[in-house]
């Protein structure tokens, strides 16, 4: 039992944040304060074991999961912690796809093999839906499963896997029929990367960072239990852990933490004093407003049991953007300063302009890109003809 399970939705909001802000600053490696780029375990593991020990590493997760079950707004006093200390973002896709995954479609075996090890932090998971010819257009994946006795052996690649050198396991689509329209035939497989013929090749990212993999499955035998939902059944499944995904990717904590470097940087600069200034960061702190509204309204769907929706590419598009408008406004004010590749002393932390600028851009791609997400939209909610 860990303190996950005490009941902190009843707490006081004001005693909560503090409360938050304490452990944080006492536990959160120093000299890894506003990183922009991902970091795999080797750097972060021990903040994420930490949390995974307190039992603050799920807040959204129920209590029965391990999880803190947190109410939407101690969420969002919870992430504004984390970015106001400048807590880099740790390998998270079990937290935030596979545990929703698990808990609305897994067996019960599936539940408790794994939900309580990924909420201690104990299993890191990495996502396994684009293959080289199949991104944007992912029903067209082609990494195939064919059953054998009480397994599947898988051969195919996928690629762009965030931090899979540093996962446990994976979570696959994989193509288990080539009968009718594409996008039936697919499965959805959970993978132990230490399966015989599993092979992880790390590829660096256009920054020169080590963010990214290749995996390979070359004849990996794959027991059947670890199939989740229905054979030939999984795309609606992996669209549904693709909406849980876009509400992630549109959680305000990563735009709020540029804010607070755009806020140290213009101290320093004394640029609230400048009205051009001043009138850009008032529409970039309004534009963080309505996104913590909007990503509150899909937290609140989720929490009610309710179909999140397509719109939700809206929220992945503005939480996208807006952390794009805060980077250029960083290298916007820190004028010559951006060119070189030291980091500028804040007052309460270091930036990196050009970095932040780099890492603004790629949210614009992953989780879907935002072309395609207008399409969505153009679709699914304005109903226009394709
Ligand atoms: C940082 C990062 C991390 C990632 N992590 C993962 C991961 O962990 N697991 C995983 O499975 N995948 C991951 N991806 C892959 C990501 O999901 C794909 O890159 C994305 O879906 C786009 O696919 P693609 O790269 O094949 O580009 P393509 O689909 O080839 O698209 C190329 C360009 O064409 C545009 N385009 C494509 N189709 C249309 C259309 N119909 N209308 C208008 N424009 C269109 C796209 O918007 C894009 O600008 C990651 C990507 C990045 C950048």
């Amino acid at each position: 039992m860990t303190e996950g399970n005490a009941d902190y939705g009843a707490m006081d909001s004001e005693d909560f944040r503090l409360m938050v802000r304490a452990w944080i600053q006492e536990h959160y490696p120093e000299d890894k304060r506003f990183i922009v780029r991902r970091m795999g375990m080797d750097e972060i593991g021990g903040w994420v074991r930490a949390l995974g020990a307190k039992g603050w590493l799920a807040p959204s997760w129920p209590r029965e999961w391990g999880g803190m079950g947190l109410p939407i707004r101690k969420q969002i006093i919870f992430m504004e912690e984390l970015s106001r200390h400048g807590c880099a973002r740790f390998p998270d896709q079990a937290l935030n796809l596979v545990g929703p995954l698990l808990m609305t479609f897994g067996t019960p075996e599936q539940k408790a093999r794994h939900l309580h090890r990924i909420a201690r932090g104990e299993e890191i998971w990495c996502q396994g839906y684009s293959e080289p010819a199949a991104g944007s257009d992912l029903a067209s994946l082609q990494c195939k499963a064919v059953r054998d006795g009480d397994s599947f052996i898988v051969n195919g690649e996928k690629t762009w896997t965030t931090l899979a050198f540093c996962a446990d396991w994976i979570f696959t689509l994989v193509r288990t029929s080539n009968a009718g329209r594409k996008q039936e035939g697919i499965s959805i497989l959970l993978i132990d990367l230490n399966t015989p013929g599993v092979t992880v090749r790390p590829i660096d990212s256009f920054t020169g960072e080590r963010e990214f993999a290749q995996v390979i499955f070359d004849n990996a035998r794959v027991p059947s239990e670890n199939l989740v939902g229905e054979a030939d059944r999984g795309w609606d499944i992996a669209k549904s852990v693709l909406g849980h995904e876009r509400v992630m990717v549109g959680a305000p904590i990563i735009p709020m933490m540029a804010l607070r470097q755009l806020e140290d940087l213009m101290d320093r600069l004394g640029t609230f004093g400048d009205t051009g200034a001043l009138d850009r960061y008032a529409a970039l702190r309004l534009d963080l407003y309505d996104l913590t509204t909007m990503f509150e309204e899909y937290v609140r769907r989720i929490e009610e049991g309710e179909s999140i929706g397509g719109d939700v590419s809206l929220l992945k598009i503005r939480a996208t953007e807006l952390y794009a408008a805060i980077s250029e406004e960083i290298l916007l004010q820190a004028g010559d300063m951006a060119r070189v590749a030291e980091p500028i002393a804040l007052p309460d932390n270091v930036a990196f302009p050009l970095e932040i600028y780099a890492a603004a851009r790629v949210p614009t791609i992953y989780g879907g890109a935002n072309e395609v997400q207008r399409n969505v939209i153009a679709r699914s909610v304005l109903r226009l003809p394709s």
